[in-house]
């Protein structure tokens, strides 16, 4: 865990990026590839990213996944890309391929009554339209409202919520602006341990994220790539890396999508080769 500062990514990744056999750019999305909103629906991506990422699923050059709390279904539409990459949801419970393929964790009897249970609970207290379900989980927002809404928010959760987890098995989980009861034992570490084993061992990574959340992530990679904390202010974290969006980000993302298109077109080169020498 470092407790200063970090440095931009150096020359010696671009280096170990460029030599892998396998590149994978792990994304999360809110704060890191789009600012906050009050409305979380109106968060559309910094100017420049979205170009940048078609630039880089165009190329070809590596495998990219958008890593997020959201609802997978909520991320094509703010996306707003012509091609779409893998795309995890709700911290890792949910999986949507490019071809649409999608997966979902199981969840038991308990824990989905325990969530419909949360859900009315919160509704009864006269303050539903601050929270939002997702599969697996139900967040509570608080972004920019009012204090007393949120100490509001806050006292359902000591009161309610809590007693409720602990009945049934859920976690409370603190996240950028709320807090989520959700379904244990699946994080967006875990879904980034699944993405690397399905890889070449060789294959090399970095992980974008700004979030607690991601701090999981961070600690999964495992010398496999760079964590790379993206945020304004610098804060303690496993990232080994800082960027300050959008400049810097959008700087990086530029610098691999430069290495993608480099790196695919010497490997489709190379494969020619092989097949005219066959
Ligand atoms: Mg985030």
């Amino acid at each position: 865990m470092s407790h200063r500062p970090l440095p931009l990514p150096g020359e010696k990744f671009w280096k170990r990026i460029e030599a892998a056999p396998g590149r994978v750019l792990f994304l999360d999305y809110d704060g890191t590839l789009a600012p906050f909103r009050k409305n979380s629906h109106e968060a559309t991506p910094y100017p420049g990213v979205r170009k940048v990422l078609e630039k880089i699923l165009e190329s070809g050059g590596c495998r990219m996944v958008l890593i997020s709390g959201r609802w997978t279904k909520d991320l094509p539409p703010l996306l707003g890309l012509k091609k779409f990459p893998e795309i995890w949801g709700s911290h890792g419970l949910e999986r949507l391929t490019p071809n649409s393929h999608y997966e979902m964790a199981t969840l038991s009897n308990v824990e989905v009554r325990g969530l419909a249970e949360a859900n009315e609970l919160v509704i009864k207290a006269g303050l539903g339209r601050h929270s939002e379900q997702k599969p697996g989980s139900l967040a509570l927002h608080w972004r920019g409202l009012d204090e007393n809404i949120r100490v509001r928010l806050i006292s359902i959760v000591e009161q309610k919520l809590a007693p409720l987890a602990r009945k049934t098995g859920l976690v409370l989980k603190e996240f950028d602006g709320g807090l989520e009861l959700r379904v244990p034992g699946r994080n967006k570490g875990d879904a980034v341990h699944t993405v690397l084993s399905e890889e070449s061992p060789e294959a090399v990574c970095a992980y974008l994220g700004d979030d607690l959340t991601d701090e999981d992530a961070f600690k999964a990679l495992e010398g496999r790539g760079l964590g790379i904390l993206v945020r304004r202010q610098w804060r303690s974290t496993a990232a080994t890396a800082w960027l300050k969006p959008p400049g810097e980000l959008i700087r990086f993302l530029e610098r691999w999508a430069e290495v993608c298109t480099v790196v695919q077109g010497k490997e489709s080169r190379d494969r020619n080769m092989h097949r005219n020498l066959c």
